[in-house]
């Protein structure tokens, strides 16, 4: 590909909107663009890493026996009034009425649409198991699209659903989808971990477990052993088995917050390591479902748009509707200037509710009895990572490690929830009717794209691994109004695509500067650069993740790329 040509359009500045790094350079290395919130078009470089995610997927899954079909995005209402799932999906679900008023979903999952599928085209125990997939776009209406890619409300997943006689055949499927799903994410070169998760909305009377990427901006929180193969979801932990040991870990966080001493805004941000988004979600840990009020104490006028984007972030989280189910009633607001002894929203009310007082100066720290009520603050070096590590694991004697993770999969075993539902049954050997068992398996692959950027990248731009790379090689033609150059360049790219390399040639007439700069940021694996040397027949040899580089003959540059 010839970058003079090539829709490739970077920019200098991200947009202010974009507040994680992968979302910041896969607008500004020109993979995507936004329609409307959450709501992307893939430029050619973000569609040639998409398409190779793609082609991962699905040689993991052909290999892993599932045959691959395209299911409709647009599904007749009746499907999940049948399900019943029409009326309890709630606003996440996009509902559409065609021009004779019959009401459609656009699919956010399809387990209506291949279980029907399934109850008339299949009937007997012998084409069982089976396992359909497809690689589609779903569409919810989230309620907070952000970050780029990675939570968009039109968005590609794959999703696999495997039908079987019985529980032992969803087992095995379960557990080859399990494989499959580490398959993949490994050679999406991501770092992992698959831990037992809530089955949520979704149901089913199995197990499930979903796959993390490991990133500090990541929405959920996780727990794994360093002893045993324990690993968690901490919502799982909380919902289930882990229930009374995460209330240990919050008793514990607890104590250790619970050291006297006013925090500034900025030590909070900075020497915590928390921003007002972490603070807030380690709120809602420590609030472990009892009422909570945050407070900020300082000299608002001086520092109100300090104290203003603290409050509004955490408020914003506090917002989620996830959230508040478990932290009921959490006022937050600022508390008075400096001297005030008695803060505006520490009413009655809140003085029951263990406080949490921040300060926004230095100033605040002689101010520590104003406030009525429990006071928490923070008072530990080191994030709310830290500060619960060292807990207990609920099935070894091993401690606990906390991480954020990005859930870039999911795996579920649905039991006969939309069999029965939906009327899937076959005819077992003895030809009585039998409900299929089902398993259902998804894959956010444009969510992987945002994964992997997360996971490797410098102050440079993206470090794409080969296997997903946009292209193998940037060719970089120092000046193209040298001829010698250019026909080095062009004799070059020729041959490496000839054999197979997929080159981008960047024969725009820039300055070498821009050229570089562009090609960290896009980050190809290798780059070759051809320049002065080019009259003797030598190019620069670069990796994107090494500092050093080599000038090679020609011969030597290509038989080290191939
Ligand atoms: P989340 O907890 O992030 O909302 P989910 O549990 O609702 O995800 P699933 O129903 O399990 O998602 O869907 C399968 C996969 O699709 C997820 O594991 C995730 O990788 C991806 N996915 C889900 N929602 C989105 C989204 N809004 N944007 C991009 N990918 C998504
Ligand atoms: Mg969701
Ligand atoms: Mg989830
Ligand atoms: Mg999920």
């Amino acid at each position: 590909m010839r970058q003079s040509t090539y829709l490739l359009p970077t920019l200098r500045e991200a947009p202010t909107e974009a507040e994680t790094v992968s979302h910041r350079l896969m607008v500004r290395a020109g993979f995507i663009r936004q329609l409307a919130a959450g709501i992307y078009t893939y430029l050619p470089m973000g569609w040639r890493v998409l398409r190779k995610v793609e082609e991962i997927v699905r040689q993991e899954m052909d290999r892993a026996g599932a045959q691959e079909i395209l299911m409709p995005a647009m599904q007749p209402a009746e499907l999940w009034q049948e399900s019943g799932r029409y009326e309890v999906y709630g606003p996440e679900l996009i509902r559409l009425r065609d021009r004779h008023d019959r009401e459609f979903a656009l699919g956010p999952t399809h387990e209506e649409v291949v279980t029907t599928l399934m109850r008339n085209e299949v009937r007997s125990y012998r084409k069982l198991p089976m396992n359909l997939y497809q690689i589609q776009t779903k569409f919810r209406d989230e309620r907070r699209p952000r970050f780029g890619l990675l939570r968009g409300r039109e968005f590609l997943m794959k999703d696999a659903y495997s039908f079987d006689a019985d529980w032992e055949g969803l087992n095995k499927s379960y557990w080859a989808m399990y494989e499959a799903y580490n398959r993949i994410f490994t050679r999406c070169g991501l770092n992992f971990r698959a831990v037992e998760a809530d089955a949520g909305a979704i149901g089913g009377e199995g197990g499930t477990h979903e796959f993390m990427a490991l990133a500090d901006i990541g929405e959920d929180t996780i727990a794994v052993c360093s002893h045993c193969d324990y690993a968690a979801n901490l919502e799982k932990a909380e919902a289930g088995e882990g229930n009374e040991q995460y209330r240990k870990v919050a008793a514990g966080a607890h104590e250790k917050f619970h050291t006297p001493g006013l925090r500034t805004i900025d030590q909070l941000t900075t020497s915590l390591g928390l921003d007002a988004k972490q603070f807030a979600k380690t709120l809602i840990y420590l609030a472990d479902g009892q009422p909570v009020a945050v407070v900020v104490r300082g000299d608002h006028e001086a520092n109100e748009i300090k104290i203003k984007n603290f409050l509004n972030a955490i408020q914003v989280e506090l917002a989620d509707t996830e959230t508040t189910e478990r932290v009921t009633g959490a006022p937050v607001g600022y508390a008075g200037p400096v001297g005030l002894s008695i803060p505006i929203l520490v009413d009655r009310a809140v003085a029951a509710m263990p406080t949490v007082v921040t300060g926004a100066n230095e100033k605040e720290h002689h101010l520590r009895n104003v406030q009525p009520g429990v006071h928490f603050t923070l008072d530990r070096t080191g994030d709310f990572r830290n500060v619960i590590e060292g807990d207990q694991c609920p099935r070894c004697a091993g401690t606990l490690q906390f991480y954020r993770g990005i859930e870039v999969g999911h795996v579920f075993k649905l039991g006969t929830k939309y069999s029965e539902k939906l009327g899937a049954v076959y005819l077992d050997q003895t030809g009585s009717e039998q409900l299929m068992v089902m398993g259902c398996y998804g894959i956010g692959v444009s969510r992987v794209l945002s994964a992997i950027i997360e996971q490797s990248s410098d102050e440079h731009g993206m470090r794409w691994p080969l296997a997903i790379a946009p292209f193998h090689v940037h060719l970089i033609p120092v000046s193209v109004k040298d001829e010698t150059q250019m026909a080095l360049a062009d004799q070059l790219y020729e041959r490496l695509q000839s054999a197979g390399v997929e080159v981008l040639m960047d024969d725009r007439d820039e300055r070498p500067g821009v050229k570089f700069k562009d090609s960290d940021l896009v980050g190809i694996p290798i780059r070759i650069t051809v320049g002065k040397g080019a009259a003797d027949g030598v190019v620069e040899y670069k990796e994107r993740d090494a500092a050093d580089k080599s000038d090679l003959s020609v011969e030597e540059a290509v038989a080290r790329i191939m």
